[in-house]
């Protein structure tokens, strides 16, 4: 398949603001208030001030004071010196031919991470990142061949859903029809193993008077961290995935290597009791097909069974492959036999079409090239910078 669009070299760099200057994206009201004030407004004028520059920040995906034009010339002045409105910076945009579109990002202290943008006829989802690279070490997942090396902080995870808007020109927020219409948190990372940035992001996004992107619309998905789902239900109200793949916990184990920790039958408690799951609100179990691993037909029984009484639907996935993975895609018999005995048990059982397969933007592909350095690297690294900012300062003086 052809690349409809690929570039090598960075696109925009992130931020483009030094370092000094105080990021406002990622903030919730209270904290831009806090900076009214610092700034040197009123106490008293702070909560509206800071609704004010949330409407032109969030709404409009204003990035330039100038124009925010309610919010009086001596306070953008201030604004300008001390703020900014950043983005993280797009090392690389690739357009899939079937209009996926698929952007590493870059972050301030160039790592990177990948989101993904899937349009559907009237509508899309934003698959976004809540770490670079991963803990869990998924064994059909291309992320999890990369080591974790950080969270991602809300101004990062809120920063990639403003970066798709910018994208595809989608500011100000409509009211009404929209092409980004969902958000799923299925990107690089376990968003349960960053709740508090995740839940920060999320709440920032779903806020009416900004981007409001409305909980029904979002999806989180996870590996099946079950200490933390009831929280994500409760706090966020936000719909559930949860990576299944397999109904047997000895191959659970291996393939979703934290069902050693938690496995099925605890996972699939937690999922009985996840706040606001209702037959209206299913609960999403992915199940990626595996050829001769997991596809047989006694394993769609046993799913069937396991998923008895929880308000589910099950989403079929082929595998996509990734250079240097083992596995391969269940044969299409394989999975339509499966789905069969899934739908007939009573559940939507989607197979799901492959997207962006050409640009590695499908499921389980995403994967970036940032590694946990050591604090010796690291150092290395910096002394390095510092000594090729001094020769590229000496080589313009
Ligand atoms: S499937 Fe999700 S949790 Fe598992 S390794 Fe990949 S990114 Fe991590």
């Amino acid at each position: 398949m052809m690349i409809a669009n690929m570039t090598a070299e960075p696109i925009t760099e992130p931020s483009d603001v030094p370092a000094p200057m105080q990021e406002l994206v990622g903030l919730d009201r209270d904290e831009l208030a806090a900076i009214m004030v610092a700034i040197g407004e009123p106490e008293g004028r702070s909560t509206l001030r800071a609704k004010q520059l949330w409407h032109w920040m969030y709404h409009h995906g204003a990035r330039d004071f100038s124009l925010m034009t309610s919010l009086g010339g001596p306070l953008r002045e201030k604004l300008a010196e001390t703020c900014a409105v950043g983005r993280p910076g797009i090392s690389r945009e690739q357009i899939s031919t079937d209009g996926t579109r698929k952007w590493l990002m870059r972050f301030d202290d160039n790592q990177e991470a990948e989101s993904v943008y899937i349009p559907e006829d009237d509508r899309g989802a934003v698959c976004i990142s809540s770490q670079v690279g991963c803990t869990l070490s998924c064994k059909f997942c291309h992320t999890g061949t990369q080591r974790l090396v950080r969270n991602l902080t809300p101004t990062e995870i809120v920063g990639q859903f403003m970066v798709a808007r910018d994208s595809c020109g989608e500011w100000p927020s409509p009211s009404g029809e929209r092409m980004l219409s969902n958000i799923v948190m299925m990107g690089m990372g376990e968003p349960l193993y960053n709740f508090d940035n995740v839940a920060k992001a999320l709440r920032i996004i779903m806020d009416q008077e900004g981007i409001a992107i409305s909980r029904r619309r979002i999806t989180l998905s996870t590996a099946g961290v079950v200490p933390m789902m009831e929280r994500c239900g409760a706090e966020l109200g936000v719909s559930l995935a949860v990576s299944l793949h397999a109904v047997r916990d000895d191959l659970r184990d291996m393939l979703v290597p934290l069902n050693r920790k938690y496995p099925i039958a605890e996972l699939l408690d937690a999922c009985r009791k996840y706040p606001g799951a209702n037959n209206a609100r299913r609960i999403t179990f992915e199940y990626v097909m595996l050829k001769g691993v997991n596809d047989s037909t006694a394993d769609a029984h046993e799913l069937t069974r396991l998923l008895a009484d929880i308000p589910a639907k099950v989403n079929l996935i082929p595998f996509n492959a990734w250079p240097g993975t083992d596995f391969e895609c269940s044969s299409n018999n394989a999975i339509y036999r499966f789905a069969e005995i899934v739908n007939n048990a009573g559940f939507s059982a989607p197979v799901r079409a492959p997207r962006g397969r050409d640009i590695l933007a499908a499921c389980g592909q995403l994967k970036s090239a940032s590694i946990k350095l050591s604090r010796r690297e690291r150092d290395a690294r910096s002394a390095d910078a510092d000594g090729a900012g001094l020769a590229a300062s000496a080589a313009t003086s």
